[in-house]
């Protein structure tokens, strides 16, 4: 993927060529029987104060993907540069300072809230962990993140029963925050929320990068928000990186059989709506025994020979619009 001078100058995020398998052990020696491919070849870029959007069905490796960037599952193979230096190769102070620099917002911060601990205590851990402030200090920084989130000094003594799904979420926004990241992967974080609580937290998410020029990586499976939220938007498949592009010319101009199919099942307001729904036969192909050539041509409305033998190449079609279909471009309707 070629980026111009400019482009290159704001890159925070970069990944070439990405692959994150996993081994299938079977029979009573537990030997290596295969693998399957969560995430196969991506790369991309991501710029300061961007948010991208990965969008995929359930199976379909994002969720993967934010978790090998962020080194929570071992990379397979690939490069990932994060203000230019290789996450791999850090070491000591370095690795310290990208730990601080990512961070991750999950679709239930309650999970990982201990129930019998006050929310300012739980907050106050991450300074506890990460620098040398007084007890004195971490209150006070932990009142400023409530603050910050939209919550009160007094929910520091609450504990995470009190508080409800969207306060939870503010308190998982508040502990990424905490440490000054310049990169926050959103993983389904507002999914579990009803609508009117969606959009608050979304425009909280909108204010932080603003004020603290943050980058987004924001997995989701609801395409009204990420059209909603971000600038652009890479569409994945069974592992595969399949379009991207930014967020109006991915739905002004869908390239992909795939995207076009996902973008045709988000629901309309009006039901004179001119888009017809394109119904995807059969299901996620396994990933452990991925179908050859195209990986989508299973269930591809427009497949033919050839999708069956070759990949199609991942190609720039326009200015940063890019898609992995020999037949890109062509309606599935
Ligand atoms: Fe469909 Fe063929 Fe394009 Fe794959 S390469 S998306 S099967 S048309």
């Amino acid at each position: 993927m070629v980026s111009t001078q400019a482009e290159q100058s704001n890159i925070l995020l970069e990944l070439e060529d990405v692959k994150k398998y996993f081994p299938i052990k079977g029979g009573f020696l537990k030997r290596n029987q295969g693998q399957v491919k969560a995430v196969e070849s991506v790369s991309l870029q991501l710029h300061e104060a961007e948010s991208l959007g990965v969008v995929g069905e359930s199976g379909c490796g994002k969720s993967t993907l934010g978790r090998t960037i962020l080194g929570l599952e071992e990379l397979t193979d690939g490069k990932i540069r994060f203000r230019d230096k290789e996450i791999q190769a850090l070491k000591g102070r370095e690795k310290q300072k990208f730990v601080k620099e990512m961070q991750m917002i999950f679709q239930d911060p309650y999970a990982s809230l201990n129930p019998k601990q006050r929310i300012g205590d739980a907050l106050a851990e991450v300074f506890t962990i990460h620098t040398n402030m007084t007890a004195r200090e971490k209150r006070e920084a932990v009142i400023g993140l409530l603050q910050e989130v939209g919550l009160k000094e007094e929910h520091y003594e609450r504990y995470p029963h009190e508080f409800s799904g969207g306060q939870r979420q503010r308190i998982g926004i508040a502990r990424a925050i905490a440490l000054n990241p310049s990169f926050i992967i959103c993983d389904e974080a507002v999914s579990a929320l009803d609508v009117s609580v969606q959009a608050q937290v979304l425009k909280l998410l909108k204010n932080l990068q603003e004020k603290y020029q943050l980058s987004y990586l924001f997995i989701s499976h609801d395409l009204g928000v990420v059209r909603y939220f971000c600038d652009r938007v890479l569409v994945m498949y069974l592992g595969n990186t399949v379009e991207l592009s930014t967020v109006e010319e991915l739905f002004d101009k869908p390239l992909h059989p795939y995207t076009q199919a996902l973008l045709s099942a988000i629901p309309r307001p009006s039901v004179h709506s001119k888009v017809k729904k394109v119904r995807l036969e059969g299901d996620l192909p396994n990933p452990a025994n991925p179908p050859s050539g195209c990986v989508f041509h299973t269930r591809c409305p427009i497949a033919r020979d050839i999708c069956k033998k070759e990949k199609p190449e991942w190609k720039e079609y326009s200015a940063g619009h890019y898609s992995a279909c020999h037949f890109a471009g062509e309606s599935i309707v």
